[in-house]
């Protein structure tokens, strides 16, 4: 994959409480080698609530797990009772955020102009938004899959420059991730071509739009249902750079072997 890096982002959702994290990332830590943690970028998106412990665990080993925020408020300060701003997460030493999880899209009303504005925030304070698209079982059936993320990706990168897209965090500034909707906490993953076939198209788009330079920097995940048992053959797609990961990054041991495997 031409230089980039496998990045495996384990996204916690609403799960562990602070307490439990300490404990989750202290086996991930001890169950992954350096040369492991070297080939390959590994992160956990804990709920809020427990960003601060996980960051007094990992700060100052630089071999040692990243770690982000589930989402952010595109406002950077104000009367937005409950919201975090991108300040307070860069404030915790935050690499990255996940922006438009269609968890937040359909459960919280995020269409595509408040996703763009996430992920302008996110870049305000430096931190590398984790872009997600994807379709629902709907547009899939109708095999309108490609135009439907290409469509979101457009949206969600409106008004940003090649230079925004590529420029912090490790090695870009942006990190897309293709989560078919239909396949996420569904047990259902998508083929090894099924997701070879969309990061390639959303990898056509950035070089269409931003040019081939940009597209080939610019990481780009998959993300529904990844297990260690299809890690292997999802990451074999040449534009799949590594897996944003749900249920399985809950289990420790589950989850390092999936490392491994990108590593
Ligand atoms: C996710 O929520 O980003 C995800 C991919 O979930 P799961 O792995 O559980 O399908």
């Amino acid at each position: 994959r031409e230089g980039r890096r496998p990045l495996i982002a384990g996204n916690w959702k609403m799960h562990l409480t602070h307490l439990e994290a300490i404990g989750l990332v202290q086996k991930l830590v001890f169950s992954l080698t350096e040369k492991q943690l070297d080939v390959a970028e590994v992160v956990v998106l804990p709920p809020f609530t427990a960003l601060r412990s996980v960051q007094t665990l990992v700060t100052g080993d630089q071999l040692a797990v990243g770690y982000g925020a589930q989402d952010l408020s595109a406002q950077d300060s104000g009367a937005y009772t409950g919201e975090v701003s991108g300040g307070m997460l860069a404030a915790l030493a935050c690499r990255y955020v996940v922006v438009g999880h269609s968890e937040r899209r359909a459960l919280h009303a995020e269409d595509d102009a408040v996703v763009a504005g996430k992920v302008q925030a996110a870049l305000r304070h430096g931190i590398t938004p984790i872009l997600c698209v994807g379709e629902g079982l709907d547009v899939r059936r109708a095999g309108t899959h490609v135009p439907h993320c290409t469509a979101q990706l457009d949206a969600a990168l409106e008004g940003l420059s090649a230079e925004q897209l590529t420029a912090a965090g490790e090695g870009t500034g942006v990190v897309v991730a293709y989560e078919p909707v239909w396949a996420i906490g569904t047990g259902e993953v998508a083929t090894p071509d099924d997701a070879q076939e969309v990061c390639g198209a959303l990898r056509s788009r950035l070089a269409e739009r931003f040019g081939a330079e940009t597209a080939g920097i610019v990481r780009i995940l998959y993300g529904g249902s990844v297990k260690a048992a299809n890690t292997a053959g999802i990451l074999a797609g040449p534009d799949v750079d590594g897996a944003l990961v749900g249920g399985a990054s809950l289990d420790a041991d589950e989850f390092a072997q999936i490392c491994r495997i990108a590593a």
